[in-house]
């Protein structure tokens, strides 16, 4: 066993985790960041297209909240949006004086470019961005353990004590005490179809739940991003905005029937709905065309997703020749309004010393229930981070180390390796394939059913019941499978079954049985924990009081 001990341990390497490690040690913190693959080369951060939404002074932060607020569906927190904006002003100069390499004008001002919902994003490539994040942890001397799977929380009397995982290569068994811990594991996508995402499952929710933490707005794990046909193109929310426009087979433009104040700069969720009714009403295929994009934002566009062009030229397409055809590409909760309560301003969860930022956070605090927010996640993720290390740092100072309980440790080991000790009959990939067949699909997601939500309950209660028992790990790495399976599996249920309890139809949760926003009885927030008998939900008000602190009226 390799025994570690820190002040402040970070699970997850993407950019939230990057930045509480960050903010922990300029306080003077102890930091241990964890991460199952490779801090700067793993998570949806490296993959990211390179928006990162820029808020400042100038701007009119009444507008900004305004808009957001009614498109998210008024399922935000005002006082957390103003929060998101002031800080992210902040930490992108801040970023900006480290040298991060965001676009810059002839005067070396700092570009801002538009994308969905917003015409301010600083732009950059985004796996130079994490590169560059992860020499800065270095210089600053935090202690980073790659390859590392947490599987295990230590929680003993409400209190975090730190984490137990394993090391995905040679299976040696890993404990890490701490006196905070935050958690940065990023989303869950299902491993859906679409690029960069893979690695995320839900494991931070799952850790989380199963030791007590409450989740919020888990219905609207559903985003679809779309795509090009063939291969996966990022960078969608920069193009809908620079001249991107989405066409039926008839050559119609149908964006602004959907959407009519975005049109072809709508949220996915939007895009989403469209492309399913245009298909089935017989209109489809669905293109994306961006023939008419200015030659500046084209030779931009190459400069920042270097890879996405190299695919295309592999391929022998020109996409600002021709126009492709566009398909949705399943995305889960990567980016969406989903993900663990946070209980104060530095990110705390109801556990005490467990902290969460980034997608693992629920980011429906600054976006309602709106998917695919374009360069907000990106923001959240930095702003959460800084706040979640803050507040892991400022713990660590005034608490005393307390030791686990040995009992606890070995419950632990034993824990992380069951799937390894058996012998099972099923391979996790084959049980992970039921799980996205539960969520994944247009009639599943999109537009949902109180019928088909009980089917998919149904086929994860075989899941649960029959194949997890049999699954089995023939190596370390299909150990990290295993309990990848075992995050999602928690997840499905928790997003199907927060879907079925909101009956109507709100921002990206679009019931067909409910097909009207029913702002009389769910001007609300699903909050999910575990209680003896599984999953136990309630509903809370949203925080009404901060709408008319920023006077923002509610369709009430
Ligand atoms: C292709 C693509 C492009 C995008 N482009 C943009 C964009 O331009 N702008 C924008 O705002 N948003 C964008 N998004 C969304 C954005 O990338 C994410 O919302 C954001 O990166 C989340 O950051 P994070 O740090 O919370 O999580 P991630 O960056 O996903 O990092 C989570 C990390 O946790 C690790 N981890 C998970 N479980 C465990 C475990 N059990 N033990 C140890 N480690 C674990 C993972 O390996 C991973 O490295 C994009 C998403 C994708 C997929």
């Amino acid at each position: 066993m390799k025994r570690y001990s820190c002040d402040v341990l970070v699970i997850g390497g993407g950019l939230a985790g990057c930045w509480a490690s960050i903010r922990a040690q300029q306080l003077g913190a102890n930091v241990i960041l964890v991460d199952k693959g490779k801090v700067g080369y793993s998570g949806c951060s490296t993959f990211a297209a390179g928006d990162i939404l820029w808020w400042t002074p100038k701007d009119d932060l009444y507008s900004w909240l305004n808009n957001y607020a009614r498109w998210g569906g008024y399922l935000l927190d005002p006082e957390w949006f103003k929060r998101l904006c002031y800080d992210i002003y902040e930490r992108v100069l801040e970023m900006s004086e480290w040298g991060a390499p965001f676009e810059r004008d002839s005067r070396g001002n700092l570009v801002r470019k538009p994308g969905r919902g917003h015409n301010a994003a600083v732009v950059f490539p985004g796996f130079e961005l994490m590169k560059f994040m992860r020499r800065k942890i270095e210089q600053a001397g935090t202690n980073i353990l790659d390859r590392i799977m947490v599987t295990e929380l230590l929680v003993e009397d409400g209190r975090v004590l730190g984490a137990a995982g394993f090391n995905v290569r040679n299976g040696e068994f890993y404990l890490i005490e701490a006196k905070a811990v935050v958690l940065s594991t990023g989303g869950c996508s299902w491993k859906g179809n679409y690029f960069g995402q893979d690695m995320v499952c839900g494991e931070g929710y799952a850790l989380a739940y199963r030791n007590g933490a409450k989740l919020m707005n888990m219905e609207y794990s559903n985003c679809y991003n779309s795509t090009y046909r063939y291969f996966d193109i990022y960078g969608l929310s920069r193009f809908q905005r620079l001249g991107g426009k989405f066409t039926n087979a008839l050559g119609e433009r149908f964006m602004s029937k959907y959407d009519p104040e975005l049109g072809d700069g709508a949220f996915l969720h939007t895009i989403a709905i469209a492309m399913a009714k245009e298909v089935m009403e017989g209109r489809g295929p669905i293109y994306f065309d961006l023939t008419e994009m200015s030659e500046e934002d084209r030779s931009l566009s190459r400069k920042l997703l270097p890879m996405l062009f190299e695919m295309f030229d592999q391929a022998g397409v020109d996409p600002f020749k021709e126009r492709l055809e566009w398909i949705p590409g399943f995305q889960g909760s990567i980016g969406t309004g989903s993900g663990l309560m946070l209980t104060d301003e530095f990110c705390s969860t109801n556990i005490k010393g467990l902290y969460a930022a980034g997608d693992a956070a629920c980011e429906g605090l600054v976006i309602g229930g709106i998917n695919g927010p374009g360069a907000i996640n990106l923001s959240w993720a930095i702003v959460t981070g800084y706040r979640s290390g803050e507040g892991g740092a400022r713990l660590a100072k005034s608490i005393e180390f307390k030791k686990p309980e040995d009992a606890l440790i070995n419950d632990c080991q034993k824990s992380t390796f069951r799937f390894l000790l058996k012998d099972g009959e099923i391979s996790p990939q084959e049980v992970y394939y039921q799980l996205q067949e539960s969520v994944i699909g247009w009639d599943k997601s999109i537009i949902r059913h109180r019928d088909r939500l009980n089917e998919s309950l149904n086929r994860i209660k075989i899941v649960e019941e029959e194949l997890i028992p049999k699954i089995r790990a023939s190596d370390f790495h299909q150990l990290m499978r295993c309990h990848e399976v075992e995050a999602t599996l928690i997840t499905t249920e928790m997003v199907l079954r927060s879907a079925l309890l909101r009956e109507e139809s709100r921002a990206a949760h679009f019931r067909e049985d409910y097909p009207k926003t029913d702002n009389l009885n769910w001007l609300k927030w699903i909050v999910v924990e575990k209680n003896k008998d599984g999953m136990k939900f309630e509903t809370i008000d949203i925080p009404k009081k901060n709408y008319e602190k920023y006077g923002i009226k509610l369709p009430l």
